[in-house]
């Protein structure tokens, strides 16, 4: 409050002076038009030392760009103090109203997304510092030298200034309504009053100074900073809470802001052009080469997150099917896979069959050996299963505990049994020392159901066929294999079968 206070005295003074010494540029009411542009310039640098990480640099840029008008107006209240003789005041007053271009146009083109490509940055600076060199040129070009004498020329820079000026406001009130944070909307609120009024009180104050400024003309130049210093010390408006962009709306518009930056190089590149043709023609090039290459960096990013994106879905669609102990297919992907070659069978007449594989005296093992070796024994099977599936449409999967299944599609009921003949072998060989198993090592037991004309697209019943003729060869004395049809003789393949006690049957 006290600084309110501060302000208004400040600006009642500056008007005093302003009526009292009768001249807008008398350097008393310039020094009071100074104070005013420092009050709100430490405004912003408060509000950029009391924001979060993220949303600082926006707050420094904006009062860079405030306090490169401070410098500016300095040297004008030096240059009526001791005089210019060498014009050397006029030129850094010239250099220092294109450098605040610099801050000014990188806050408004910036995206500031997290991770934006570095050198996306550097060429955001740079087609920022170019916008700067180009306005230098041209005042420089226009204000000294030969077409000074033009009448005109004053005519063109002040259009050029108010181009740029209102230019710097539109995108500024753009990007305040793309922002999707209160945060960063109400920081291009702050910015867009304060560009905005600028560029007004630039439209209106250079065409008085044409005619020759009354004595209050330099307080006009205290509205712009006025305003942000009443906008950084009031409420925000709840319109600006409320309001919130959509995504697709907020997304155009942060493309667009380079755009219109690479717009306005291309119009000064233009207008340099008329006077220097040959740098106003390289800037004009740079500036659609600069968009090029920004527009291609941002592409391959984006190319690069969309295949590292596509990887973890597949890395996460493989896991997903998986069963994390054995590696191989889970019991989601069993139903799916199952159902597919149920159907193929169906439409095709070659029918798939289903062998439902069980661990002999499993239990036993665990028990004797622990669960550890359990696990270990069950990775052991996986792998063996897995080896002997030959071909890319076939499926071994963890059906559950240390019960397996493996869909052969296109197979008729003999080539299955041939198959499971082929496993018990394989198992067998593998060795796998059980102390409790009459034979010493890990056996398996295997039902086979084959699909027919009538079989149903439910997979549940063909497995549970299958599971049905597992329990047949558990209760035939296990290590073996059984049918699903009981009618049909079953070849035996193993050498010993056992009871539940692990005792041999004859
Ligand atoms: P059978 O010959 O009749 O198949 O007898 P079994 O002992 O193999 O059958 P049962 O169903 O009685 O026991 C299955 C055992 O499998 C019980 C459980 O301890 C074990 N098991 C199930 N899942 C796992 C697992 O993920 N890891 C380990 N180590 N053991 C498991
Ligand atoms: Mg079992
Ligand atoms: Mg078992």
């Amino acid at each position: 409050m006290r600084f309110a206070w501060a302000l208004a005295v400040l600006l009642i003074v500056h008007l005093a002076l302003a009526s009292w010494s009768g001249h807008a540029q008398d350097p008393l009411p310039q020094l009071a038009m100074v104070a005013v542009q420092c009050a709100a310039v430490w405004m912003v640098f408060l509000r950029f030392r009391r924001s979060p990480p993220l949303i600082k640099m926006p707050w420094l840029l904006l009062a860079l760009a405030a306090l490169m008008q401070v410098l500016w107006a300095i040297t004008n209240l030096l240059t009526t103090i001791v005089g210019d003789k060498g014009g050397y005041l006029t030129a850094i007053g010239v250099v220092i109203s294109g450098l605040y271009m610099i801050p000014a146009m990188f806050m408004l083109a910036r995206s500031f997304a997290q991770h934006e490509p570095r050198a996306v940055i550097v060429l955001d600076l740079i087609l920022s510092c170019l916008v700067a060199v180009l306005l230098y040129q041209l005042v420089t070009q226009l204000l000294s030298g030969p077409l000074a004498s033009d009448p005109n020329s004053v005519l063109v820079v002040i259009y050029h200034a108010d181009a740029v000026d209102f230019s710097l406001a539109a995108m500024a009130i753009l990007r305040m309504l793309g922002a999707r944070s209160f945060r960063w909307r109400y920081f291009y609120y702050a910015a867009s009053t304060y560009l905005l009024v600028n560029a007004i009180v630039a439209y209106v104050y250079n065409r008085i100074e044409l005619r020759g400024l009354p004595w209050w003309a330099g307080s006009m130049v205290d509205i712009p900073y006025v305003m942000l210093i009443m906008v950084l010390m009031r409420q925000p408006p709840r319109l600006l809470r409320a309001y919130h962009p959509p995504l697709g709306v907020s997304q155009t518009i942060a493309s667009f802001a380079p755009i219109m930056m690479s717009l306005m190089i291309l119009m000064l590149g233009i207008s340099v052009s008329r006077i220097s043709f040959i740098p106003g023609v390289m800037a004009a090039g740079v500036s659609v080469v600069f968009y090029g290459l920004r527009v291609a960096i941002i592409q391959s990013r984006h190319l690069d997150m969309q295949r590292a994106v596509d990887l973890s879905t597949w890395r996460l669609e493989q896991q997903v099917g998986r069963d994390p102990l054995t590696g191989i297919a889970n019991r989601a992907m069993l139903d799916t896979r199952l159902r597919e070659a149920l159907e193929s069978g169906r439409k095709t007449g070659h029918y798939c069959s289903v062998l439902m594989i069980d661990i002999d005296f499993f239990k036993q093992y665990n028990d004797t050996l622990g669960h550890i070796a359990g696990d270990a024994c069950l990775v052991r099977v996986a792998g063996a299963l897995s080896s002997i599936q030959v071909r890319a449409n076939d499926l071994v999967a963890r059906y559950g505990g240390e019960e397996f299944a493996i869909v052969l599609d296109n197979t008729p009921a003999d080539a299955a049994q041939d198959v499971a003949h082929r496993l018990i072998t394989s198992i067998e060989r593998l060795e796998i020392a059980h102390p409790n198993c009459p034979l010493g090592h890990v056996t398996v037991s295997i039902g086979i159901a084959t699909q027919t004309q009538e079989t149903s697209m439910d997979p549940t019943i063909i497995l549970d066929e299958a599971d049905r003729a597992l329990y047949r060869a558990k209760s035939k004395g296990r290590n073996r294999l059984e049918t699903a049809d009981a009618a049909a003789p079953c070849p035996s393949s193993a050498q010993a079968r056992f009871d539940t006690q692990g005792d041999a049957i004859p």
